[in-house]
């Protein structure tokens, strides 16, 4: 499901991990106005209505602004917040930063490889790690799984 994210984006890539710095600018004239304003200006899906929110396939989740690993489906969890819901990046998926906007303190994850914002990342999440990785769907691209052949 990356149908509009990838088209015209010369950055867009699954195996590169050359980190990007790229101006807003240039963003601006590549991505959708939905995935900008979300991916480059920090805004945020209304609760309940992401693509992912939802959404139980098994497979990857990349980023939609550049194709970086972020998380596999088995540490998706259904959680009752409004948006998808992860208990674990991938290892060199995401960066955290300190984000004290809106009177709160929470923690900002953006796209190790772009710096692209996904979402925000808090402590009340399931076992094994207690953490939730609260997501924006249109910020990330699934990829599901090959098929396996039943046997
Ligand atoms: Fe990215």
């Amino acid at each position: 499901m990356q149908e509009n994210n990838t088209k015209n984006n010369p950055y867009y890539s699954r195996t590169d991990k050359t980190k990007l710095n790229v101006p807003d600018s240039e963003w601006k004239k590549i991505l959708s106005p939905d995935l900008y304003a979300t991916a480059r200006e920090a805004a945020t899906e209304r609760p309940g209505t992401g693509k992912y929110n939802k959404f139980d396939g098994l497979g990857e989740y990349y980023c939609a602004v550049c194709g970086n690993h972020l998380f596999r489906s088995d540490a998706k969890f259904a959680s009752t917040c409004g948006w998808p819901s992860f208990f674990e990046a991938e290892k060199d998926g995401v960066i955290y930063k300190r984000d004290s906007s809106f009177g709160m303190e929470r923690t900002e994850v953006l796209c190790k490889r772009c710096d692209s914002h996904l979402g925000h990342v808090f402590n009340d999440g399931p076992p094994p790690t207690g953490t939730r990785f609260c997501m924006n769907s249109i910020s990330l691209d699934f990829v599901p799984d090959a098929k396996t052949e039943a046997k």
